[in-house]
């Protein structure tokens, strides 16, 4: 028997590996943003992300792309979903 291979995509946010795929999510893709992104990061920013870092990899990777950037919030923070 040949092992399904397991398969990773790395969360922009946090730069981590996680499983994506063959019954394991532990993450989505976020088409608005043409980014992965795993589900502590979602769920530690579901109402929006506020840490300067990860603001600024996740403009950075817009920017590449010619994306336009999310509107903050009410809070100033970047909505992810
Ligand atoms: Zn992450």
């Amino acid at each position: 028997m040949v092992g399904t291979p397991e398969h990773f995509e790395t969360c922009l946010l946090c730069q981590r590996d996680f499983h994506f795929g063959h019954n394991r999510y532990d993450g989505r893709w976020i088409e608005r943003l043409r980014a992965y992104i795993c589900t502590p990061c979602l769920q530690g920013n579901w109402d929006g992300l506020a840490n300067p870092e990860k603001i600024k990899r996740l403009f950075d990777h817009l920017d590449e792309l010619g994306i336009p950037h999310p509107e903050p919030n009410a809070k100033g923070w970047i909505p992810l979903g």
